[in-house]
């Protein structure tokens, strides 16, 4: 009960994520060791290369634009970014790396305040130099050169140019319906169909983490994760269907490479 009534599983995943005052992501800093659990580029910088070296293979099978978005969907500490920024910039001698990372707009879709002053200290952010008056300030990555911007959503990104879309344990924040079997709701059972048949059981679950550890999800409101299983197969469809006549490349990493990392760090 919420509100003087019942609400929705998705509102309540709403409610305990991103409400604007007391939810999960909106004050604090809840990644790492310390925090309430870890995610893959907190583990190791080769991530944010890896996901680099992706970004930059597809940007050459674009044609290598000059102009193209980055864009990171919940990007956390903004610790995937710091590594794939650094490493593009760095890697030594070669005129390729720096035409990829000259082309670069990043934009880090964040609801969370705190997390956007994290990921703007992290990015060595700072106000571009303008000279004159009526001149827009731009935000500048110091690691790279590259622009950064701020949005509260996916839909305030600038499209019309060469977009990658990184979200990387960002999915399974954004809330969920649940759907009771009848036949009015037997439609939506069609999209179910694209995950694996050994998967379907597991697009019912919601799980909540808190130290690392699951928890019940009615636990103390707002001070635990609560995560949703991601039917990628249907997130692959449905980025297609949206991109319509445009070319849409959608990789997933597989859990190979998640426990070469694993490993490596053990
Ligand atoms: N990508 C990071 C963080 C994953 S946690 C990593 O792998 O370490 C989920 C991230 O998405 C957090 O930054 C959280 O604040 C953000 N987030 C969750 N729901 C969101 C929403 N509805 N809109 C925008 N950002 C959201």
């Amino acid at each position: 009960m919420f509100r003087g009534g019942p609400i929705s599983v998705a509102e309540y995943m709403e409610e305990v994520l991103t409400n604007p005052k007391a939810g999960f992501y909106i004050n604090r800093d809840v990644f790492g060791a310390e925090g309430e659990f870890i995610t893959s580029p907190e583990v190791s910088q080769m991530f944010g290369e890896m996901v680099g070296v992706w970004a930059m293979c597809l940007w050459e099978q674009m044609g290598q634009p000059n102009r193209m978005n980055l864009v990171e969907l919940g990007p956390g500490r903004g610790t995937l970014m710091v590594d794939l920024l650094r490493w593009s910039f760095f890697f030594p001698g070669s005129a390729k790396f720096k035409s990829f990372t000259e082309s670069l707009h990043v934009h880090l879709v964040e609801c969370s305040p705190a997390l956007q002053k994290l990921q703007h200290q992290n990015l060595k952010c700072m106000a571009e130099d303008s000279t004159g008056e009526n001149v827009e300030k731009r935000t500048i990555s110091t690691l790279a050169g590259t622009p950064v911007s701020w949005h509260a959503a996916l839909e305030q990104v600038p499209s019309g140019i060469p977009t990658i879309i990184i979200a990387h344990e960002f999915c399974d924040a954004l809330p969920v319906h649940q759907f009771q079997p009848t036949p009015a709701t037997l439609f939506l059972v069609k999209r179910c169909k694209w995950a694996a048949a050994e998967e379907q059981e597991k697009l019912e679950h919601i799980e909540a983490i808190r130290k690392h550890k699951f928890i019940n999800i009615f636990d103390n409101l707002g001070t635990a994760d609560l995560s949703a299983y991601v039917d990628f197969s249907s997130v692959r469809h449905s980025a297609e269907e949206a991109s319509g006549a445009e070319p849409c490349h959608l990789g997933l990493l597989n859990s190979s490479l998640l426990k070469y990392f694993k490993h490596e760090n053990e």
